[in-house]
């Protein structure tokens, strides 16, 4: 049954943010089913936008999006025309703008927890409530928000397997927050859009015509970085026949396991709803698969409510007895950073990642452990300067989970990687990527190498090195560090910090 419009609000605007899909879209059913007039936004926020360089993949994933969104608005109103209204400005002036403009009486939008998201809600909130307009919020972007998952005692949950078994228990107990809100709306109240400032009239603005350039060749870098919600779908019905083996193939970064779908979580060109029904449906199918796809997605609600809770975590450590800690600075830590970026620290699994991350956007999630440590735990570097070099170069970047990322592997954070363990970035490859297949596809220049060499080649035998064509220093680095030496300094770091001594020593 198609649910029609009540009407109690003669005309709304839908303010697309990290949501840029119409299926399953709370805030856009809401104000179909309430108003007589809907009209769709999206602000290319001027001040986000201003920090990116000129080429950005992210920037470009979000314009074919809006491509996508557009299309999929059009067939929602169910005739031809304008209906999604796309600017490039300060979201913050051009929402109280054009909702004067449209004469709106509401606005509707998802919940952003992020702090910078939410000073500008309230700023624009202010805006519109002076104007006699409302602001109407919904939660979109994680299943479980802000304080609806707490500790008995009402407190905030700070180790993931009791969060994890209190929001299994929540969902347990309300699964209708796994509706679909989307599938019976009635899109006739979609209005046309007036006129933008586009060449052609087009709805959705090419990357020049708001200061971006395309890449080299027009296509994505990464082959399964697909935008809109046609890619998500693409790659989704792609992962769902993996699903089953996600548990044994995910920690291989050579294997097809994990699903790329965090770009989609991120602008929400998929509604996270469908995919944590889809993986609780395989659950209850016995899939060991699904359980732990599962996981990693309830994860990423832990991370927003620590962000949420403890906003700190942006500029300092979760643990305030980490934010002492004495990592290494000046020119020879700079020059230990660069080559950590650029993927030429001599250690093949760790260089093989950063080059994925540099080329593609994204990085494993075992490799992003694995760099994440070797930065803080070999280098010796402050784990935000890895935060920040990740956050401009992964597709899927998100500050609630790349923060929580960090500082799980920098053990400054809430239920991190306790500090004495310290990943070994030679046994890591030779368990991760055995037959060193992902090394061979990001190094190429030690694609003939042999053998066990092919973790650590400043160990290979006499020979070895020769039979592959390589010269150590000419064609590929030396290690920059030692890592038992590196090993062994990052114990003293963390001792001096005065958090008492590890009851045992553990190499991982
Ligand atoms: C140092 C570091 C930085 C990270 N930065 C980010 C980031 O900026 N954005 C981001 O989404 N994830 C981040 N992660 C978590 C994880 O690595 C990625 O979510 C995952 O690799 C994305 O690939 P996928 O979509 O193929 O994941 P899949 O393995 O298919 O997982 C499905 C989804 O679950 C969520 N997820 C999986 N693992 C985690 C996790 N450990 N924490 C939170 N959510 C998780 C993601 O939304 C992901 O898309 C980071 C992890 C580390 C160690």
């Amino acid at each position: 049954m198609a649910i029609t419009p009540s009407n109690s609000v003669a005309r709304a605007l839908v303010w697309f943010r990290r949501d840029l899909r119409v299926s399953d879209h709370p805030a856009l059913a809401r104000a179909l089913r309430e108003a007589g007039s809907v009209w769709c936004v999206f602000i290319l926020d001027r001040e986000i936008l201003a920090g990116l360089p000129a080429r950005d993949r992210r920037v470009a994933f979000i314009r074919a999006s809006l491509a996508d969104l557009d299309d999929q608005v059009a067939a929602l109103a169910g005739r031809p025309g304008r209906h999604l209204i796309v600017r490039h400005a300060a979201a913050e002036d051009e929402i109280p703008r054009l909702a004067a403009e449209l004469d709106v009486q509401a606005v509707y939008f998802h919940r952003d927890d992020d702090p910078a998201a939410r000073a500008r809600d309230a700023r624009v909130y202010e805006r519109l409530r002076a104007d006699g307009r409302a602001m109407h919020g919904f939660k979109d972007h994680v299943l479980f928000e802000r304080r609806e998952i707490l500790t008995g005692a009402g407190t905030p949950y700070g180790v993931f397997t009791p969060y994890k078994n209190a929001w299994l228990k929540a969902l347990h107990a309300r699964p209708e927050l796994l509706g679909d809100c989307g599938s019976d709306i009635d899109g006739s109240a979609l209005a046309e859009a007036p006129r933008g400032p586009w060449q052609a009239g087009a709805a959705v603005p090419a990357l020049a015509e708001f200061g971006f350039e395309t890449d080299p060749d027009g296509t994505p870098a990464d082959a399964g970085l697909r935008p809109g919600t046609t890619g998500g779908e693409a790659l989704l019905d792609e992962f769902v026949d993996r699903l089953d083996d996600y548990d044994d193939a995910r920690d291989f970064p050579a294997r097809p396991g994990p699903s790329h779908l965090g770009v989609h979580l991120r602008f929400g060109t998929l509604s996270l709803r469908r995919l944590v029904r889809l993986a609780s449906q395989r659950v209850v199918g016995g899939s060991r698969g699904a359980q732990t796809w599962l996981s990693e997605l309830v994860w990423r609600d832990f991370y927003h409510q620590v962000l949420f809770h403890h906003p700190h975590v942006v500029h300092q450590a979760y643990r305030a007895d980490c934010n002492d800690l004495r990592w290494e600075q000046g020119p020879q830590a700079d020059a230990l950073f660069a080559a950590w970026c650029a993927g030429r620290t001599g250690y093949p699994l760790v260089d093989a990642g950063m080059r994925q991350l540099n080329a593609s956007g994204y990085m494993h999630n075992r490799l992003r452990m694995v760099t994440a440590s070797f930065l803080t735990k070999d280098l010796g570097l402050s784990w935000q300067r890895g935060e920040a070099y990740f956050a401009r170069q992964l597709n899927d970047y998100e500050l609630a989970s790349n923060n929580g990322g960090w500082q799980w592997a920098a053990s400054t954070g809430c239920d991190a990687q306790p500090w004495f363990r310290i990943f070994n970035p030679v046994t890591q490859s030779e368990r991760f990527d055995p037959q060193g297949a992902f090394i061979r596809r990001w190094v190429p220049e030690l694609a003939a190498l042999q053998g066990k060499a092919i973790h650590a080649p400043w160990t290979a035998r006499p020979g070895e090195l020769e039979a592959a064509g390589v010269v150590l220093e000419r064609d590929y680095p030396r290690p920059v560090v030692d890592h038992d030496l590196a090993r062994a300094r990052t114990l003293e770091r963390f001792g001096a910090r005065g958090s008492g001594a590890p009851t045992g020593v553990v190499a991982a």
